[in-house]
């Protein structure tokens, strides 16, 4: 399947050539790196997308989720091109801001919002405005979560060389690549996903030692390990805790939100944090992020105290695109679609899983999903690495790009639907894993 993928790609080849030239690894962002060369994107239209070698595939990767409008949705080109005419920057506020503000505040139940342009800048500023409303510094996360590319939160995401990280109510904290202060990675704490009583007793710990959190930021639903669901009671057990101890819970939702539901995690699984975050599928395709809040919390900014500044936040093409994003694309109806195409992919998945008994199961949410490749449930970053079969996931990739089924390259990764795919697209995809599973079972 690798060579057949290298011969197929051979325009990709010669573009990554010329492009080490002046860009490093050949690529814009690390996360697009794959050996032994990227595949080059031409295009992309609806549910699908084309390589520069000509090659159509079905989008399952979507952006990293950003595309659930799917690509070049009428509507969306219409808000930019009515917005372009009319000047594309000021630095200063239009009334598309306003707009999504109102909308954001009536999907999430959080009154106060502000915008960034991605969802790094978005857990950054919400980190520090967590930090300022409570005088604390330290910061808790999930172990193994990603937030964003900012010191603060590039650390406890995976543990590369390290064979023991310690007890789980008293992980090390570790550095994710090179560049990151030791203090900095000091004052993160990480703790496992979906272990209340775990996370109680490292804030008491903490406590002890005079330094209380000032926030839990976290993902409502791990969606860097495939996708990780929340247990029954989890949430609400955290949210109480969180609660008791005066910390900040920030719910990261720029994977979830608007993929999971019309209000995002907070909406599917009812329970309401201080703050979330937001980005990716906001601004259908353009860069934006948004941080919504409690008056309480949100206060710190009103009173100028906090700077949460940005010469691009609320920038018209971005507002203008996620307003009709918002008021025009992800309706009701569109997650309803939604929830049958997902519906649809797990019934096939789950269907090749028990024909050919491959050690997998599947997990899906709104337009999110997966098939775990582990005979045990994954439930946290430990059980996830322990258990993870990567030599199917890495095959399964293999096996997709050279069907025509695009996903990110990265195995921990997740299918996004958009609401453009159809039921042809979806089928596309099971019997791809149809093929693969037969391939490996035949003898
Ligand atoms: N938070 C989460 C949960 C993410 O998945 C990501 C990106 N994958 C980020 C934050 C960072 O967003 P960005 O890449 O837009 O900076």
């Amino acid at each position: 399947e690798e060579s057949r993928l290298d011969a197929r790609t051979t325009a990709s080849k010669a573009m990554y050539e010329q492009a080490h030239h002046h860009l490093s690894g050949g690529v814009a962002s690390s996360y697009q790196l794959r050996d032994p060369w990227p595949i080059y994107l031409e295009g992309g239209s609806g549910s699908r997308v084309w390589d520069v070698d000509g090659t159509e595939y079905y989008d399952f990767h979507n952006g990293f989720g950003s595309m659930v409008q799917g690509h070049a949705h009428p509507l969306i080109g219409k808000a930019i091109a009515e917005r372009f005419p009319k000047g594309t920057h000021f630095a200063a506020p239009t009334e598309d801001a306003i707009v999504v503000g109102d909308e954001l505040a009536r999907r999430w139940g959080l009154p106060k919002w502000r915008y960034t342009n991605s969802g790094s800048e978005a857990t950054m500023d919400a980190i520090r405005i967590a930090r300022a409303y409570t005088g604390r510094d330290t910061v808790m996360k999930i172990f193994g979560s990603y937030h964003g590319h900012h010191d603060t939160v590039m650390v406890s995401i995976g543990f590369q060389d390290y064979d023991d990280i310690g007890p789980a109510d008293n992980l090390t904290s570790i550095p994710y690549g090179a560049g990151v202060p030791q203090a900095t990675v000091d004052m993160t704490v990480a703790v496992p996903f979906n272990d209340a009583a775990a996370m109680e007793r490292r804030i008491q710990r903490l406590q002890t030692e005079n330094r209380l959190p000032a926030c839990v930021i976290m993902e409502a639903a791990m969606m860097n390990l495939g996708v990780v669901l929340p247990e029954p009671g989890y949430l609400e057990a955290v949210r109480e805790i969180t609660a008791r101890y005066g910390i900040v819970l920030i719910f990261d939702e720029v994977k979830t939100g608007l993929t999971i539901a019309a209000g995002g995690a907070r909406e599917r699984f009812d329970v309401l944090p201080d703050m979330v975050t937001m980005s990716k599928a906001l601004g259908a395709g353009l860069p934006m992020g948004a941080i919504g809040g409690t008056e309480e919390v949100m206060s710190v900014v009103e009173d100028h105290s906090v700077y949460q500044v940005g010469t691009y936040n609320g920038n018209p093409l971005c507002v203008a695109a996620a307003r009709a994003n918002l008021l025009d694309v992800l309706t009701p109806d569109a997650y309803a679609h939604l929830d049958h195409l997902n519906a649809r992919i797990i019934e096939g998945c789950d269907d090749v899983i028990r024909r050919y008994n491959l050690p997998g199961y599947t997990v899906g949410i709104g337009s999110k999903g997966c098939v775990t490749f582990s005979e045990y449930k994954v439930v946290d970053y430990l059980t996830y690495r322990q258990n993870q079969r990567e030599d199917l996931a890495d095959l399964a990739w293999l096996f997709n790009m050279n069907r025509g089924v695009y996903m990110t390259p990265g195995r921990e990764e997740e299918w996004t639907l958009s609401i453009i795919h159809d039921d042809a697209a979806i089928d596309a995809y099971v019997e791809c894993f149809d093929e693969m599973a037969h391939e490996l079972t035949k003898d």
